[in-house]
């Protein structure tokens, strides 16, 4: 039985018959390249503090952005949102954290191409700033994707989270409380 983090991920997708199952949602690709300790708090499944401003304000533009064109697809472990022309859409209220974002998108491309043998395009969407990015699963991002994957494996298998590192956005953090109180 393999042992590699990429191998048992897509083993666990494709529903083989895995030891130990691994599985990565797309908010821990994000957090993975945004908070290594807030990734480790996720795998954990601590509540998330929906009152946090900055929380609602996230989840209030991803519900309304493009509702009316896109469509929410569930499959395995991620879920995303199709354009009417097929693209994959993440939708962000910020062009802030643009490589968490990107690496989000890029890992539901790869997980379609390698789970479900379909390939699509994908575009990064922040409609308050009128903008939007296309995204490609390149030979480049690909290789990310799945040193990603290992990287995540190594954090969320550790018995305790990777200590609080101040960065500009802990203020607005759900998890601030458990790292600076
Ligand atoms: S408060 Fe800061 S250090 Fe703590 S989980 Fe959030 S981003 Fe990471």
């Amino acid at each position: 039985m393999t042992t590699d983090p990429v191998d048992r991920l897509l083993a666990t997708a494709r529903g083989e018959p895995v030891d130990d199952p691994f599985r990565v949602t797309g908010v821990m690709m994000q957090y993975y390249f945004v908070c290594k300790r807030e990734l480790w708090f996720e795998s954990r499944d601590l509540e998330i503090d929906r009152e946090n401003a900055t929380v609602v304000r996230g989840t209030r533009v991803d519900e309304t952005a493009y509702s009316d064109k896109r469509e929410n697809l569930h499959l395995g472990m991620i879920s995303l949102d199709l354009l009417d022309d097929g693209r994959v859409v993440e939708v962000k209220p910020s062009s802030a954290l643009t490589e968490p974002a990107e690496m989000q998108l890029s890992y539901y491309l790869w997980y379609l191409d390698r789970v479900a043998d379909i390939h699509r395009e994908g575009v990064l969407a922040h409609p308050r700033e009128r903008r939007r990015e296309s995204v490609e699963l390149t030979d480049e991002r690909i290789d990310k994707v799945e040193s990603a994957i290992c990287g995540i494996h190594s954090i969320v298998t550790q018995p305790s989270p990777p200590p609080a590192e101040e960065k500009p956005f802990c203020d607005s953090c759900a998890y601030h409380d458990f790292c600076w109180c």
